[in-house]
């Protein structure tokens, strides 16, 4: 018998679908994510429970943590914790719709937490892989739960699923579009795009189709502009993260460093 009892399928990701569950053992609400390891072998089943074994290993308060993981029926099982509040995506479309924008401070909140997540993550040589605003959550408390961490890569060549496609196109970073690894500024450039949209309600790059999206990225600056409401440090601190050359990007430890940043941290210690 199963340790946990399904509620409902609360979403469909690109792996598999989820659903938020209750554990029987103590009635906790949790989320499983279901993916299906049909035609994937036994060496690269294990690749997949290593990667997770890594992602049970974080832990941070702005990191969905990682419950467990199993393998029933040849289908993998990520059991996490439930983040109640909601994703940033419906965050920009809910402020999109009424024509609101996010107030400064809570854009500086959500800079913090999201780059103290990754500053944990990437401490701990876990790539994300796929930072996007609607794989950042907010808890019952309205803070950060950073979520679907760093399995983007083995997943998507171990495991024959409808839509492959890792990571977001329109947040694609310029050495991504040019067929450079991936790394820690690649999340950062992710970071940068999802700031962005946070408080313009747009991605920094939009296009028809996806070689004269790539071209954008990697030549162009971002097409809108941060509302002039915003202090100048926001549009500042956005253009740093989009910096096209990655060795330019900031780490998220320079990122906590910048003294916009520092005085909020101070302020809200
Ligand atoms: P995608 O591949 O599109 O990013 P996910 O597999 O991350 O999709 O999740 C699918 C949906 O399930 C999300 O849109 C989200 O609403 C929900 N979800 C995923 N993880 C959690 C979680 N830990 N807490 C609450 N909801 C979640
Ligand atoms: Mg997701």
């Amino acid at each position: 018998m199963s340790a946990y009892t399904r509620m409902n399928k609360i979403g469909r990701g690109s792996y598999g679908d989820v659903f938020k569950v209750t554990r029987n053992s103590d009635g906790k609400v949790l989320v499983i994510k279901e993916v299906s390891l049909l035609g994937v072998s036994k060496e690269e089943e294990n690749e997949i429970l290593n990667e997770t074994e890594i992602i049970k290993k974080l832990d941070h308060r702005h990191i969905v943590s990682c419950v467990e993981s199993f393998v029933e029926n040849d289908v993998l099982h990520i059991v996490m914790e439930y983040a109640s509040g909601g994703d940033l995506a419906a965050v920009i479309k809910r402020n999109s719709a009424a024509g609101k924008y996010i107030t400064e401070e809570q854009f500086w909140s959500y800079l913090i937490q999201i780059t103290l997540g990754l500053q944990h993550m990437h401490s701990r040589r876990v790539l994300h892989r796929d930072v996007k605003a609607s794989n950042v959550f907010l808890d019952q408390n309205g803070d950060i739960k950073i979520g679907d961490l760093g399995l983007g890569k083995v997943l998507s060549s171990k495991t024959t699923c409808a839509i492959s496609q890792v990571g977001t196109p329109i947040y694609f970073s310029p050495e991504i579009c040019e067929g450079k690894p991936y790394d820690t500024k690649s999340d950062v450039w992710a970071l940068g795009c999802l700031l962005f949209e946070l408080v313009t309600c747009k991605p920094p790059f939009q296009a028809a189709n996806q070689p004269q999206l790539l071209k954008k990225i990697v030549n162009d600056p971002p097409e809108a502009h941060v509302p002039s409401h915003y202090s100048r440090e926001i549009p500042f601190i956005i253009g740093k993260l989009l910096d096209k050359d990655p060795r330019k990007r900031p780490s998220p430890d320079s990122i906590l460093n910048y003294s916009a940043v520092q005085i909020r941290i101070e302020r809200a210690r």
